[in-house]
């Protein structure tokens, strides 16, 4: 599971917290900070970050090398995420760059920057949804004026390999243009058919109906060590019938597949004997497509906690499936940072305390917290899903049994938090939605410090906790699973935050850090987050639906003693939270609830909970908040743009790896299709 800053939490910043806003950096300034360029492009709602890689200069060549191959793996991943999307995305994105590098004609005019915006857009989600809300974009230019492009673009630049020009042109007008078709990328929407109206490429031809049926039939209740039924595998009907399109390398995207073994390879040639064994076994399920060697590779990853490199390649995420049976492939290469990680340590040292004193029914706390190894990370390279926007924090793997068994690694990530950190400065968030200066204050001072940890606790020890009761299975929650998840994971680590105990241990110097994280979730949740919806539109997303979820409950229950209060002034909305000890009783009651929802599988619960509170936006809130975060000119999403790395030789002999970050986000983007895209237009 991701924490993002949306998504990966933290809300992105795990979620909730976008780091928005000046907070104070607990870290300790990186070399050249001060004059380098974090944001490089900004266009509709979103940002384009870099970040750096500091600590990678120092390693030593054998672990540079290493980083460099798992890159390379890394990158020809994407076409994969693409396609998953939905199934039209890489005919739209080589079409839209044909026409960006090809087309003849006229280049001014208000229509080009129009088309030059959305196929930033597409790019950025890698596809024609938006990657967060997953709501289909809509062109600012014409169909007219996308069949004059075409037109005019030579058709050796276009990807005539599965349609001819006239197919192309048509298919991508409906895929475009039509706002009816192919709307929402996963569909979550309580009452309709979330499989057929959803536009990801895991299904095709079917019913929700006829998908469960699927998987209660090929479930076997009884396997205390389940594979991830359905997890590499597209849906199809074939004469009648439902079959799984495995992703392997001689299946669905064996083309990309071949590379990545390929690069996998040259890795385990330089990992050490652990790591050897661990890319050896992930590539002979590339090569099988066998879920179970997929378990295999993934008890031995989760065990090895020495290693300084580490990495994320597969098919991992499955919050873009509506039931959340299939991932979308993604990767992350990165390395420890050791300073950091004294704190994820001595989180992770007493994560048994933590578990015994979780306000949860103690049926539900694990008596024996297994292996929760937590580390902070700088990460070298994103690809697939975690590219271009990327999460904040990671704890893998998602398979119930190995958590239980062998327990998770959780990861924050420092570097990219901190170039989030440093393209915030002085943007004028909090002046403009923080009221109390007592607030802003403190969200200066401790606003870092309180996210990071938030972030750590949530990865290293809210996804890790509890365990359900005997004959559960897991997966009962459904549509709902994923942002009950988050509100669980999230509750844990906002309770503890606060709890005295973190300043026993030294984290905190005092509950001033968590005055700080409450006053921002809350407002975050109940407010400021609204700025990443369209008009009109609901929340959708899981982690914005769990902010959504605690910030409101927590405001409803809690009315009768004002502990959270929306104040009205000059015109402008505000939330204040006037009661913090009060606040964290209501985590905890939420916690135990949730908890009990989750371990039980009560689905009729947990729907309840989310579309009452997680769901259903206040249109004049909304308006507001969209009018208050247009004069700041702050665009609500970011992602970032990898470094490049180039290998130094003298004479036959490998000396140096050296990294830069000077390209730009088009660039780049252009390059990687170049480079590193194998699969054919239709898969
Ligand atoms: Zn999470």
């Amino acid at each position: 599971m991701k924490h993002t800053f949306i998504k990966i939490t933290m809300s992105i910043l795990g979620g909730a917290a976008f780091v928005l806003g000046q907070s104070a950096c607990s870290n300790v300034a990186q070399t050249g900070d001060e004059d380098f360029q974090w944001q490089i492009d900004q266009f509709d709602d979103i940002r384009v970050l870099r970040y750096t890689v500091p600590g990678f200069e120092e390693l030593p060549l054998e672990q540079k090398e290493l980083i460099y191959y798992l890159n390379q793996a890394a990158l020809w991943g994407r076409d994969i995420t693409t396609d998953q999307n939905c199934k039209w995305n890489l005919a739209v994105r080589r079409t839209l760059e044909a026409i960006y590098t090809d087309y003849t004609g006229d280049r001014t005019g208000e229509e080009w920057p129009a088309f030059e915006k959305y196929l930033k857009k597409v790019w950025f989600a890698n596809g024609i949804h938006h990657h967060y809300s997953g709501d289909k974009f809509t062109p600012e230019f014409s169909q007219e004026y996308f069949a004059k492009l075409l037109a005019q673009t030579p058709d050796e630049a276009l990807p005539l390999d599965c349609l001819s020009r006239e197919e192309l042109a048509a298919t991508l007008t409906e895929v475009i243009f039509d706002g009816s078709k192919y709307a929402t990328r996963t569909n979550q929407r309580d009452g309709e058919d979330v499989v057929a109206t959803s536009a990801i490429n895991f299904h095709e031809g079917l019913t929700q109906d006829e998908v469960e049926r699927y998987y209660a039939s090929i479930q076997d209740p009884k396997d205390p060590r389940p594979i991830s039924y359905g997890l590499n595998s597209k849906l199809v009907k074939e004469s009648g019938k439902v079959v799984e399109r495995v992703w392997f390398e001689g299946g669905m995207y064996g083309e990309a597949i071949k590379n990545i073994t390929y690069w996998l390879e040259k890795a385990a040639s330089v990992a050490n004997p652990t790591q050897k064994e661990i890319i050896e076994t992930l590539i002979a399920y590339y090569r099988s497509g066998d879920l179970r060697t997929f378990d295999a590779y993934n008890v031995l990853w989760v065990q090895d906690t020495i290693s300084n490199v580490d990495f994320v390649n597969g098919f991992i995420e499955t919050y873009n499936d509506p039931l959340g049976y299939k991932a979308g492939w993604e990767s992350s290469v990165n390395f420890r940072n050791e300073e950091a990680t004294v704190r994820t340590e001595i989180i992770s040292e007493n994560a048994q305390w933590f578990e015994d004193h979780a306000p949860i029914n103690p049926a539900f706390r694990k008596s024996e917290v297994k292996g929760v190894s937590a580390k902070v990370i700088t990460v070298a390279m994103i690809g697939g899903e975690c590219y271009p926007a990327t999460p904040i924090g990671i704890n893998l793997p998602n398979a119930d049994w190995i958590r239980k068994e062998f327990g998770s690694k959780s990861v924050t990530i420092d570097n990219i938090t901190h170039a989030y950190a440093k393209a915030a400065e002085g943007n004028g968030f909090n002046e403009e939605f923080v009221l109390r200066e007592e607030d802003r204050e403190r969200i200066k001072e401790f606003g870092r410090t309180g996210d990071n940890l938030h972030t750590d606790l949530h990865e290293c020890l809210g996804h890790g906790s509890g365990q359900l009761a005997p004959g559960v299975k897991g997966d009962e929650l459904k549509q709902y699973g994923s942002t009950l998840e988050e509100a669980r994971a999230d509750l844990f680590g906002l309770y503890f935050l606060g709890d005295p105990k973190m300043v026993e241990l030294g984290l905190v110097p005092s509950f001033e850090v968590a005055k700080a994280q409450y006053a921002h979730y809350i407002m975050n949740g109940m407010m400021t987050q609204l700025s990443r919806i369209e008009p009109g539109k609901t929340v959708e997303e899981a982690h914005m639906r769990n902010r959504k979820l605690i910030a409101e409950w927590c405001y409803e229950k809690g009315l009768d003693n004002n502990v959270i209060e929306k104040v009205k002034q000059d015109g402008k909305t505000y939330i204040v939270v006037n009661d913090f000890e009060a606040l964290r009783g209501l985590f905890a009651e939420l916690l135990h609830e949730v908890q009990r929802i989750k371990s039980e599988g009560d689905f009729e619960a947990g729907r309840a909970l989310v579309e009452k509170y997680a769901v259903n936006v206040d249109a004049e809130l909304h308006r507001e908040v969209l009018e208050r975060y247009n004069a700041l000119g702050i665009a609500p999403y970011s992602g970032f743009v990898n470094p490049q790395y180039e290998m130094v030789y003298e004479g036959d002999k490998l000396v140096d790896i050296r990294v830069n970050y000077t390209e730009g986000y088009a660039e780049q983007m252009l390059r990687y299709s170049k480079e590193y895209s194998p699969l054919p237009t239709l898969n």
